[in-house]
């Protein structure tokens, strides 16, 4: 698909005609693949044995790589993980080097500088790790990492220490381990399967693992974190759905950060999950260049609900190594929030959170709408910057005036 020219920068706001066009729904194309049979373009397998992985490849496929992504690009897989599928490079706009797909997932040596307030682990996810590959950070869940790959690898990866094992970090889950930590642990009623991206599993991997734990009887919940739909929605087949719809309740986390990944082949992907029955929530990462930008979240997030997914979280982007010319400020996300509650559906705006530093959580932030309170009550604002009072009493009890006599009510 050819761009639109977009980028999503917060310099330059987009016209009111380019963002129509934005929620417009596109294939991504054949591109460099036209002669491709439609059985093979169609089998995930085979996309992701045709990924890009290396610089060379890259170059071929993208002479106009700038200086910076191919320097970044002759460290892939020594030093930075590189993979994208065949589906999504052709996503990328070769001619705009501000092109918001690009950023995400092709490398840059900025990748290599690392400032002293970043991190490898910015979530703190190795201490909260009771057993290898299981993250038990808050009360009543945890996070199950089944696998260190994904099909193509995001530039500002929380998990960049594991994913691909670039770095070395010499991942090996034991799933009896972590199955057996939760087993024994009945107050964690809701699981996470995570990674890398567990739909990269085959569809009986996956069924022996969500088998598993819906055999342990206080496992109320669970989720499956991935990227697949947008990456790679060939994965999303009858035969996966099928199967998946035995796991009720099952929710499914996506992540896709800029309207144009939200092409007619996911848009039918994730319309295969949710008639499956399975709740689709997206998470988003504010990143500049490629979404901080206020009507570019709104496109976003309208589209998102027009593919039958709530947009569920929008993450302030962690402080990984080496990813801080992809970080924008807490004042954009905070802006756009502000542009997005109450301009658009209450269900297409998701809770923006900075999972804090070192292993704090999720926290969420918003624009304050409340100004103050009084002893008469709270004082709020609405979207429109008009002030409002809500009456309530000084210990925050509801302000109810007693009535002077009581009404006997009238017998008919
Ligand atoms: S798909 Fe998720 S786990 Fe994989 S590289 Fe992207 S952000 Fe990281």
């Amino acid at each position: 698909m050819q761009s639109d020219t977009l980028s999503g920068s917060s310099e330059e706001p987009p016209a009111s005609s380019t963002l129509n066009s934005l929620k417009q729904f596109h294939s991504a194309g054949r591109g460099f693949w036209k002669d491709v049979s439609e059985s093979d373009w169609n089998d995930w397998k085979w996309q992701l044995k045709h990924r890009i992985t290396s610089v060379e490849q890259l170059q071929r496929y993208m002479p106009s790589l700038t200086p910076e992504e191919y320097a970044g690009a002759t460290l892939a897989n020594q030093r930075l993980a590189l993979a994208i599928t065949p589906y999504f490079f052709n996503l990328i706009d070769p001619a705009d080097e501000n092109c918001p797909i690009r950023w995400q997932v092709i490398p840059r040596i900025e990748e290599t500088h690392t400032a002293p307030w970043e991190m490898g682990d910015p979530c703190g996810e190795d201490e909260h790790s009771p057993v290898p590959g299981l993250v038990h950070r808050y009360p009543d869940r945890v996070l199950f990492l089944v696998t260190d790959r994904c099909a193509a690898y995001c530039r500002y990866c929380t998990r960049s220490r594991l994913v691909s094992n670039a770095t070395g970090y010499d991942f090996h889950p034991e799933f009896n381990k972590q199955i057996d930590y939760i087993r024994a642990h009945p107050e964690v009623r809701d699981v996470l399967l995570s990674g890398g991206d567990p739909l990269l599993f085959s569809d009986e991997k996956v069924e022996h693992l969500l088998r598993e734990l819906r055999a342990i009887p206080h496992v109320e919940f669970l989720r499956i974190g991935t990227r697949i739909p947008i990456f790679l929605p060939q994965r999303i087949t009858p035969a996966l759905c099928a199967m998946l719809k035995k796991f009720h309740p099952l929710f499914v986390s996506v992540h896709s950060n800029h309207p144009r990944e939200l092409t007619t082949e996911v848009r039918d992907a994730l319309g295969r999950l949710a008639d499956a029955g399975i709740q689709l929530g997206n998470q988003s990462v504010l990143l500049r260049n490629v979404n901080d930008n206020a009507e570019v979240m709104k496109a976003h997030v309208q589209k998102l609900l027009m593919c039958r997914v709530k947009p569920y979280y929008l993450y302030q982007c962690d402080l990984i190594a080496g990813s801080a010319h992809l970080r924008s400020t807490v004042r954009k996300g905070l802006e756009i929030m502000e542009q997005l509650r109450g301009h658009t559906t209450g269900y297409a705006v998701p809770q923006y959170v900075i999972d804090a530093p070192g292993g704090g959580g999720k926290v969420p932030v918003n624009p304050e709408y409340v100004l103050s309170r009084n002893g008469d009550g709270v004082v709020v604002r609405n979207y429109e910057g008009k002030i409002f009072e809500y009456p309530e009493g000084p210990d925050g009890t509801p302000a109810v005036p007693a009535p002077d006599r009581i009404e006997e009510p009238e017998l008919v």
